[in-house]
């Protein structure tokens, strides 16, 4: 259905308040359910912009338009520096301007929330929800990646490439112990053939033009 801005709705069911990572999955599941969304979004489209669709330039974005422009206040534990906060002010939100790398967490964290009292957060009761995100575009190294990756979601999840060996050993010394290549919170990388598939596109793209038939 397309999107016609002339034609709005008088009334819809639910009204969402930015389209961010958030905002957007939970529009789309909405409107998959059977109700009327309307998305409202502070920030432009972006569609387009080569900034947005290049995720290696990430961090140029926060010096752009389509960031909110957030500092945290100066004070003399950062020398009276104003450090930025970026913000993604744009379809999208953060989504359309993060570093498009994909983090579970790690599995002993939502054990102990579970231990703590949180009933039904525990790592193994959450890996179906991470495996229906992901549509994994890795190896199958010996069935450990089936059990724990997840095939034909509507994220597109890879292992990184390769990098060079002097970066190689710097990742591993830098995040060991706590993480190992191949565990399931080992950081991965959302892909969309080199360039960023932004939720609104692939969730409830565009706002406004994806409502129920
Ligand atoms: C530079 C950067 C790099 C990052 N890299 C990664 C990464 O590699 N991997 C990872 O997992 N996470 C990363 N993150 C974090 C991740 O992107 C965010 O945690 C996540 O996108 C936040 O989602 P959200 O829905 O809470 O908020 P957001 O995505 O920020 O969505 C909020 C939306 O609400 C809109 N909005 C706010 N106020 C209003 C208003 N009054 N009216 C209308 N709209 C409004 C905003 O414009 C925005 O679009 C990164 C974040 C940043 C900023």
């Amino acid at each position: 259905m397309s999107f016609d801005p002339h034609h709005i709705p008088d009334a819809f069911d639910i009204i969402i308040v930015g389209s961010g990572s958030g905002g957007s999955v939970v529009a789309r599941r909405l409107v998959d359910a059977g109700h009327d969304v309307l998305v409202l979004e502070a920030g432009g489209d972006g569609r387009g912009d080569p900034l947005l669709e290049d995720p290696t330039r990430w961090m140029q974005v926060g010096a752009s338009r389509h960031d909110w422009g957030h500092h945290y206040a100066a004070h003399p534990a950062t020398l009276n520096r104003a450090i930025p906060i970026p913000r993604g002010r744009v379809l999208g939100g953060c989504g359309t301007t993060n570093a498009m790398m994909w983090y579970r967490g790690h599995p002993a964290d939502y054990d102990r929330w579970r231990d703590l009292g949180c009933t039904g957060w525990g790592f193994a009761e959450c890996l179906p929800a991470f495996r229906a995100c992901e549509d994994w575009a890795g190896e199958d190294r010996g069935g450990a990646d089936c059990a724990l990756r997840g095939r034909g979601g509507p994220l597109k999840v890879a292992p990184p490439p390769p990098p060079p060996p002097r970066a190689r050993a710097e990742r591993v010394e830098g995040v060991s112990p706590c993480f190992r290549e191949g565990d399931p919170s080992w950081p991965t990388s959302r892909t969309g053939r080199g360039t960023r598939r932004r939720k609104p596109y692939s969730g409830a793209s565009p706002v406004g033009g994806h409502r129920r038939a």
